[in-house]
């Protein structure tokens, strides 16, 4: 919601201004600060790179803690080892549509120089190119990072929702599809100022993306995602599973492996513990799960010389699963 107000000037369109005037006025105070920086960091990025320049926090006490924060979390910025930041691609984009960039007639006429000059290299082919992008800097007569950027920042892509360039290898080699192709329909679609609705758009792929970090960790305990992948289930379905440093894990969205936080976490007396000498000097101890969370946290069998220590074993199992142990050998 934030994201929406900042890039809004609130004149536009009558339920984004609705929107603000609800907003309390520190949250319009932070959003107008998120503008003012991404503005900013625009203006001095200007037709250099946007990686080639650098934000200190120092530099810009004008910038509160909280915008860092947010543009951080949106993936707008991000933090070089120095400590100082760049903007992202995407932050490139952001800014450009929040600053009204694509209002400005000298961004336009770029705009259709540099997408013209993409559409040249396909017309007529069966299959994408690959052009040097200081192949595209020459036949365009634009400065690199302008051209840099607008690839870096996905620009077609995050304005209109198709395919645009794309890196083989990022700055120096530029993917164009053979689908990229702009009707001059098209071209004033994605030139028209319509902003509010590609912002949604935006904002939409923002949410996205700030949900699909909190996916990469444990709802229980925050823990990081280890594993994740697909798996073939039988000829006709695949699967996917999630596995988390906790224990905690996921397929095809149901839970199969509890987290030690996990309210439902089994006690130990919720295993029978089954246990046979197999020869003389070996036992096996085989926790049988007595409840249905128990048996969602894959406690193996343990052997031992006598049954006691099979037994142990297992318990020893037992409470390193539940994170009470960190070693699972201690006192085997
Ligand atoms: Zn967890």
């Amino acid at each position: 919601m934030r994201f929406r107000a900042i890039l809004i000037d609130g004149t536009r369109s009558s339920s984004a201004s609705d929107k603000i005037g609800r907003m309390t006025l520190a949250q319009t105070e932070r959003s107008d600060n998120v503008a003012r920086a991404l503005k900013s960091m625009l203006d001095r990025v200007a037709d250099a790179a946007l990686d080639e320049v650098s934000f200190s926090p120092t530099a810009h006490p004008e910038v509160l803690t909280t915008t860092w924060d947010e543009l951080l979390a949106a993936e707008l910025i991000e933090r070089l080892p120095s400590g100082e930041y760049i903007l992202t691609g995407r932050g490139w984009t952001a800014a450009v549509i929040s600053a009204g960039r694509i209002n400005d007639r000298g961004f336009e006429q770029r705009i259709e120089k540099l997408f013209g000059t993409l559409k040249g290299f396909v017309k007529g082919r069966r299959d994408s190119a690959t052009v040097p992008l200081s192949e595209l800097v020459t036949q365009t007569g634009l400065p690199e990072g302008f051209v840099f950027n607008i690839i870096e920042g996905k620009y077609m892509e995050e304005l209109s929702k198709r395919r645009g360039a794309s890196w083989v290898k990022p700055g120096r080699l530029v993917l164009i599809p053979v689908a990229f192709g702009i009707q001059p329909t098209d071209l004033r679609t994605l030139l028209d100022p319509a902003v509010v609705k590609k912002m949604e758009e935006l904002e939409d792929e923002l949410g996205t993306t700030r949900g699909d970090l909190s996916r990469y960790r444990c709802p229980h305990c925050n823990a990081e995602m280890t594993a994740s992948g697909g798996y073939r289930i039988d000829e006709h379905n695949d699967g996917d599973y999630e596995q988390f440093s906790c224990g905690y894990g996921q397929r095809d969205g149901q839970v199969d492996s509890l987290c030690p936080k996990d309210p439902h976490f089994p006690k130990f007396e919720d295993f029978e513990l089954v246990t046979n000498q197999r020869e003389p000097g070996e036992w096996i101890c085989r926790p049988k799960p007595k409840t249905p969370y128990a048996q969602l946290i894959g406690l193996d069998p343990c052997s031992g010389r006598t049954k006691e220590e099979a037994e142990r074993r297992v318990k020893a199992r037992y409470l390193h699963r539940s994170g009470q142990k960190r070693n699972i050998t201690d006192r085997w």
